[in-house]
This record gives structure tokens, C-alpha cells and sequence, in this order.
């Protein structure tokens, strides 16, 4: 069904325009719903009929599903737009590593231990793989069963068992109890089996087929059934094709409203070629991968990952930003001078680094900019002498130091006299327009 416009909405609407939704009339209540900056809840009139309308036309055509629970869950789909510019993506791609249980106790606790360690910190978030995909391969049930137990005692965050047989897919779904578990993944032969299964125990079907037209039918078949939580494992022979897919289910989904597409991807990469494998997964990222597998754990691809994920997940109207303060870098005293920048997490961070880098100690001054860049946020009026002497007397800067220096960047130096003259009494220092150069800039501006 394409989304219905504010005028349909309206006559759905009691149309009394009695104003208790916080809107003047119905029709701009239904405007807004349109546009989706309301929730039908927000009027205490709808009936049933519009609920059960407007309840649908208001899902994202993408299911939001969700592995594991709690602050380690895993949450997949609930995708509304193509390209994020044009709102931004909602759940970013899970990245998780495969193991199986050929592996000896010591190399399987070797590489969970591993990819349970990792983490990297930028621009102020916590980044780390997210699943781990436990595969049968040995043909032993109880080999199979004790490498589970060993991974889910290691691994407290989203976990899938990757085989095709039902029988161990419900063994193991019994056994991750309570863990909301993913079964990756169900044929044709085995659905109807696994549909029960996964109703059962709490768990998440994977469904996996070779092409569309046997991936379709089967998810239908699930449609029917009222199994709702999805992942679809569409395996492909090429990079092209496994990114041609993708983009045809997110076009159906969205653009055509094709329910069958409505659900979060799954892929597992093994080419056998590490760099390939880190190409395919980037491409995963970038083009609507929900959650890819990788077969190795290499911090070098995983960093990669990890930082492209973080820029394309990135609400693109919400710049990342740290909070307006004062913040010491070093160890700052009554003697250390002042730098400024802006609230731009990016920029910060790059600035607050450098300044470490050069040996010195100072306070960094940073105002509200709304997360903007300096050039940004100065063109904006954000960014100016009043601005950040106003900011300076707000956060009494005075009482962090008695040094009155204090270095704007050199992309700003149009505002020293401005802010010279609204902060009487500091000495404004032009500093570099480059972060990088901040570490000789010191050197030569002040004895470090
Ligand atoms: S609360 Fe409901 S009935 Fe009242 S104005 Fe809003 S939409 Fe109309």
C-alpha cells in the first residue's frame, strides 16, 4: 500500500477538531501524520478502524527485528529511505565473525576471546563487532552442543547457529534459551519445521534460498504462518550480484511496498581471499547489508568496518557532538593558556589530540556550535567573537586560569578583533587553520 497522503488520513480523523492533539484541526493533525511527525496515539478519538489503518501505513516497510536482548542486543531493519541523505539509515549493518565447531577448545576460545575484546573508541562512541555465528560442521551433536555452551559462556551479545539442519537448529535454540537466538537458516524443506521452532523458543528464522523466486514463496509461507521476525539469506556467486540483490529488495521494499523484502538481510562472505572479504563486507555496509559474517577476525578489516559503519549510520542532520564546556587536556593549572574550537565531535577530537600530541597542557574552550565544523559554524553565526566571549563568561572561564592567551584557529581569524574587544583584557593568538599543524604551532608559541 503507498503511503497514504495527509487528505486520506484526514478522513480517517474524528473531524471534530477539538485541538487536545495539539493541533489546530484534524487536517493538520493528519498532515503531520503524513509526514510522520506525530503518532495517532497523540489523538484520544481515532477509532479502531483508523488504528488498524494508519497502525500499518505507519510500519516501516522494513521489519525491525531484534537478536539477543538488553544493551548487547542486536537490532536489525526498521529501514524507511534509500540514501541516507534523504532522512538517515536507522539500524547500522551488524558485523559478527563465524567460528565452527571443528575448532579445538583453545583456538575456538581464542577467537571469541578475541572479537569479545575488541573495541575502538571514536569521536566519542564505543565501536565493536556485534554477533558471533557458531557453524556445525563436525557431524557430532554433542561436539556441536559443547562448542555452543564454550562460545555462549564467552559471548554475552547476539549469537547465530549456522547450519541446515533442523534437528540441530532446534537443539541448539534450546539450548540459547532466553538468548533470542538466530537460526541461520531454513530451506524450503526444513521451514514449516523451523517456523515452529523458532515460535517456540523465542529465536530468529534466517531463511536462505539460491534466487528471488524460491526466496519468495518461502517467505510467504512464513507470512502465513504469522512468523514475523526475519532474516533473509540470499546467497549470491559474486560481489555484483550479492550487491545488485540487496538493492533490488530495499528498492521493492520501499519503493513498491513488496512485503516478502520487508525484512533485514543476512550474508555471510568467505571468498577465501581476506581482502575480498573485507571489499564484500565494506560493500555490505554501504549498500543495505543488515548483518554480514566475516570468516576471520583481523583488527585491521574490522577497524575499517567498524569507522565506515559508524560515517554511514550517522544521522546526517545530527552531527556527532560533544557537550559545550571546558575541557582540560593535559593537565592544565592557573598558568595554562586557552585553545577554541567548535562542538563537532570530529573536530574535537582531532583538536584535543593534537593538543595532546604537542606536550602541552590547556584548557579547550568549546561553545555550542550544533555540532558544526569551525568554517561551518562560523558562517552560520555560531561561531563568532560575541559568541564564544559570551560562551567564556557562561563556563567562567576566568576562574580555570590567570593565563589570558587564548588561540582561535586560523580558519577564524577574521574574529580576533571582535573577540578581543568582547573579552577585555586576553591576548587573541591566530593559531593554525590545520589540526596538524598545532604540535609546531605550539612549539614555536609557547615553551612547552
Ligand atoms: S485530537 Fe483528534 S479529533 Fe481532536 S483535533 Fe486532533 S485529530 Fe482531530
Amino acid at each position: 500500500m503507498p503511503p497514504l497522503t495527509g487528505l486520506q488520513i484526514q478522513k480517517l480523523l474524528p473531524k471534530t477538531n477539538c485541538k487536545e492533539c495539539g493541533s489546530n484541526t484534524c487536517l493538520a493533525f493528519a498532515m503531520k501524520l503524513a509526514a510522520k511527525k506525530a503518532h495517532l496515539s497523540e489523538c484520544p478519538y481515532a477509532s479502531e478502524e483508523a488504528k488498524a489503518i494508519l497502525g500499518a501505513a505507519a510500519e516501516p516497510p522494513i521489519l525491525t527485528v531484534t537478536l539477543g536482548s538488553g544493551e548487547n542486543a542486536l537490532v536489525a531493519g526498521g529501514e524507511t529511505v534509500m540514501f541516507r541523505h534523504e532522512k538517515t539509515f536507522v539500524n547500522q549493518t551488524g558485523i559478527g565473525l563465524a567460528v565452527d565447531d571443528r575448532m579445538d577448545d583453545g583456538e575456538l576460545e581464542r577467537r571469541v576471546k578475541a572479537v569479545a575484546d575488541y573495541q575502538l573508541e571514536r569521536v566519542g562512541e564505543v565501536l565493536r563487532p556485534d554477533l558471533i555465528s557458531i557453524a556445525w560442521r563436525s557431524g557430532s551433536k554433542d561436539r556441536f552442543l559443547g562448542a555452543l555452551d564454550r562460545v555462549s559462556c564467552l559471548w554475552d551479545r547476539a549469537i547465530a547457529v549456522r547450519t541446515e539442519d533442523a534437528e540441530m537448529l532446534r537443539a541448539a535454540a534450546e539450548k540459547l534459551a532466553g538468548r533470542r537466538p538466530l537460526l541461520a537458516s531454513a530451506t524450503s524443506a526444513t521451514l514449516d519445521e523451523l517456523c515452529e521452532v523458532a515460535k517456540q523458543t523465542d529465536s530468529v528464522l534466517g531463511i536462505a534460498a539460491d534466487r528471488f523466486d524460491h526466496l519468495v514463496p518461502m517467505v510467504e509461507r512464513v507470512r502465513e504462518k504469522d512468523g514475523r521476525a526475519l532474516f533473509l539469506e540470499l546467497r549470491a556467486d559474486s560481489l555484483s550480484e550479492r550487491i545488485q540483490n540487496n538493492i533490488l529488495m530495499r528498492r521493492s521494499a520501499l519503493k513498491s511496498q513488496f512485503k516478502p523484502f520487508g525484512y533485514p538481510t543476512l550474508s555471510y562472505i568467505d571468498t577465501g581471499d581476506p581482502l575480498d572479504d573485507a571489499v564484500e563486507a565494506g560493500l555490505e555496509v554501504t549498500k543495505y547489508g543488515s548483518l554480514v559474517v566475516l570468516p576471520e577476525f583481523d583488527p585491521a578489516v574490522f577497524v575499517s568496518l567498524l569507522t565506515l559503519r559508524q560515517n554511514i549510520y550517522t544521522d546526517p542532520q545530527k552531527p556527532i557532538q560533544v557537550t559545550p564546556k571546558v575541557y582540560a587536556i593535559g593537565e592544565p593549572n592557573e598558568d595554562s593558556p586557552v585553545f577554541v574550537t567548535t562542538n563537532f565531535s570530529l573536530t574535537y577530537f582531532i583538536v584535543s589530540g593534537e593538543i595532546e600530541n604537542s606536550g602541552i597542557s590547556t584548557w579547550l574552550l568549546v561553545p555550542e556550535c550544533e555540532g558544526m565544523s569551525v568554517l561551518t559554524a562560523w558562517a552560520a553565526g555560531k561561531f563568532g567573537g560575541m559568541k564564544i566571549a559570551a560562551f567564556a563568561k557562561e563556563v567562567e572561564l576566568e576562574a580555570c586560569t590567570k593565563n589570558r592567551k587564548i588561540v582561535i584557529p586560523g580558519y577564524v581569524a577574521q574574529i580576533s578583533g571582535e573577540l578581543e574587544e568582547a573579552l577585555p583584557g586576553w591576548e587573541v593568538i591566530v593559531g593554525p587553520q590545520e589540526a596538524s599543524d598545532i604540535e609546531s604551532f605550539v612549539k614555536s608559541a609557547f615553551v612547552v
